[in-house]
């Protein structure tokens, strides 16, 4: 690995308007609004260290006024959009962000500090998410049915939108994760209000500026910042939102459940993941090293499906390491406005903290830190950069194998057999990515017939495609984001009995 400290990219005329304006208000029934409080919080550039931009700290009341304007929405006009209105909105709106895609990967990269050079990469699914989106717009269908009613009584099923969605996204991608929810709502004609993280909101705030620019009535899509245990809160227990679509951590996700419990709300969660990616003795380790390392590394470790755990059939342990340490070396670390960065820093000082701790509960367990793990100094030293870590030795009991880091930390634990990899890959209290590479595909299908979790990768690492889905079991939460059946979760079904 090397640091990158290259001259950043100039920012465009229309992120640097934005990021550096006064105050970023909540964006409610399609203009800004302050919070009720008149209280603000502080965003950090982490690439930096330094205050990026102070966002309205919304509270219950600011809450409640976006709530009625989405449900105002909701039974107003918007209720009235046909499916091919809201498939031409969406696809309006495609190429709208598509045109406004730098500027967007611009306040991205400050706010949340994923190099420019990824986030350019997200594009296509940004763009593909919103055609998904656009064709379920008018592939929404009931049934009609034979029934044993006695007399003529035609039957059928009709699906309707769920109503008022609150979303509150997490803050390690959300300008392309946003899209799960505002995709579902438009196709679907539900409205919602977003609570994204408090850690980085600016991009969600800007995506619903332009979403109004872009032909989204008013009240259709709303965003209220602020902190989870206030604003995230006040959302997840609104008596008058309908459903929650959560993404983030299984601790949060249980306060969402309870929270939910007022009014019975529909819930999707989508929460955090320990996942273990086998790499067998045969694999081709020409693509098995560099998919296994940045199925860790991507997003600096801050990716819910990374393969934290890499599990190594023994007799390849030695040669996979080494490998992994010389395509280490072509890892940039630096600025997210670096064009040469690869990875950049970690959200915040707090999930620095988490990921250094977490580095030496590994050492004092036994495990050998082979490589990395100490903060960047240097140029780099007021932002939040780790350099990436591996462990060897590591066994499943211990905690850095058992516990989300949400860091650059990969661990390397031995196994035999396929059998024994599985197990080891079950042992977990998540299920929620995973991959096996190997070259004889009855080893690979019986390691994805045999480990617990929602999504299996075979020879590859990170594919999420609309079309298929993604989505976990167990502790990593349940509702698939994509496919139909995500779309589904934004309706309802009315049985409806029509005596003739
Ligand atoms: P987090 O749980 O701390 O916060 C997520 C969101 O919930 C934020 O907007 C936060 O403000 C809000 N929140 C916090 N407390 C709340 C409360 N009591 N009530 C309502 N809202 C509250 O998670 P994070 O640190 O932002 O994100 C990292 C976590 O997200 C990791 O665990 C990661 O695995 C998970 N994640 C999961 C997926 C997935 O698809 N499964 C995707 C991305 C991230």
């Amino acid at each position: 690995m090397t640091t990158t400290t290259q001259q950043p990219v100039a920012l465009c005329d229309q992120a640097q308007r934005y990021l550096f304006q006064e105050a970023h208000d909540h964006f409610i029934d399609g203009q800004g609004v302050p919070s009720a409080s008149g209280q603000t919080i502080a965003t950090v550039n982490p690439s930096t260290g330094e205050v990026l931009a102070n966002l309205a700290a919304g509270d219950q009341a600011d809450v409640d006024r976006a709530v009625q304007a989405a449900r105002r929405a909701f039974t107003g006009t918007w209720s009235g959009w046909t499916p091919y209105e809201r498939q031409a909105l969406l696809r309006c709106v495609a190429d709208v962000l598509d045109a406004r895609f730098e500027e967007l990967i611009q306040i991205e990269a400050m706010d949340m500090g994923a190099p420019v050079s990824r986030l350019r990469n997200t594009k296509p699914a940004m763009m593909k998410m919103l055609s998904f989106f656009a064709s379920q717009a008018t592939n929404i269908s009931g049934e009609t049915l034979m029934n044993g009613i006695p007399g003529p009584v035609a039957t059928m099923t009709l699906k309707a939108p769920v109503g008022v969605i609150g979303g509150i996204i997490p803050w390690n991608g959300p300008l392309n994760s946003q899209f799960w929810i505002i995709g579902a709502v438009l196709a679907s004609g539900c409205t919602a209000v977003l609570k994204p993280s408090e850690d980085a909101s600016l991009s969600v705030l800007r995506v619903a500026q332009i979403l109004h620019e872009a032909g989204v009535p008013e009240g259709v899509v709303n965003v209220v910042t602020g902190r989870g245990s206030e604003a995230g809160h006040a959302l997840a227990a609104h008596p008058d939102v309908d459903r929650i679509a959560f993404t983030g951590s299984t601790q949060t996700g249980r306060s969402i459940i309870e929270a939910s419990t007022v009014n019975i709300k529909k819930l999707q969660l989508e929460l955090g993941g320990k996942s273990a990616d086998i790499v067998c003795a045969d694999a081709d380790l020409d693509k098995a090293v560099p998919g296994a390392a940045m199925g860790v590394f991507a997003n600096s470790g801050q990716i819910c499906f990374a393969g934290t755990r890499v599990l190594v059939q023994r007799p390849i342990v030695d040669e996979f390491t080494s490998r992994l340490m010389t395509f280490m070396d072509t890892l940039r670390v630096g600025r997210s406005l670096d064009e040469a960065a690869t990875l950049g820093p970690l959200i915040s000082e707090a999930q620095l903290e988490k990921v250094l701790s977490y580095i030496e509960v590994g050492q004092d367990a036994g495990a050998e830190l082979i490589r990395g793990g100490e903060r960047l100094g240097g140029d780099l030293s007021s932002g939040y950069f780790v350099k990436p870590a591996v462990f060897g030795g590591v066994t499943n009991q211990m905690r850095i194998a058992r516990e989300e880091i949400f860091g650059p930390v990969l661990s390397i634990l031995p196994f035999d057999d396929v059998d024994e990899a599985v197990a080891i890959a079950n042992d977990s209290e998540y299920g929620l990515g995973g991959a096996v590479w190997a070259q004889n595909l009855s080893t690979a299908l019986r390691a994805v017939r045999g480990v617990h979790t929602g999504t299996m990768w075979v020879n590859c690492y990170g594919h999420i495609d609309p079309m298929i889905g993604f989505g976990g079991t167990k502790m990593s939460g349940y509702g698939s984001k994509g496919s139909s059946a995500h779309m589904d979760t934004y309706l309802y079904t009315k049985s409806v009995y029509i005596e003739i």
